[in-house]
């Protein structure tokens, strides 16, 4: 399992889930993933932290659940001890 970070949220990539249909890759707005060289979904660390926007389509899209995102639970729940 392969965890990339933004701030609060992560792109979260199983690669061994992955059967290299691209749909995750064609539907991505920015156009950050690919395959690799062994036909499984990859995406760069610094494409992640400067232009995944978090919109979940490749995790809508993925048939074989071998990629997601995740919002961390520590900071929503700092914001949400935070006073108002
Ligand atoms: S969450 Fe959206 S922008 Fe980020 S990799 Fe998935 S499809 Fe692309
Ligand atoms: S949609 Fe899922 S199975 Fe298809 S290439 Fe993307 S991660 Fe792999």
């Amino acid at each position: 399992m392969k965890r990339f970070h933004q701030g609060k949220f992560q792109l979260v990539l199983e690669p061994t889930f992955c059967k290299g249909c691209s749909l995750c890759v064609k539907s991505c707005p920015p156009g950050i993933l690919h395959l690799n060289g062994q036909g499984k979904v990859a995406v760069q660390a610094e494409d992640v932290r400067t232009k995944c926007i978090f919109c979940r389509l490749c995790e809508a899209r993925c048939p074989d659940f071998a990629i997601w995102v995740v919002k961390s639970r520590d900071t929503v729940d700092q914001r949400d001890a935070s006073p108002v």
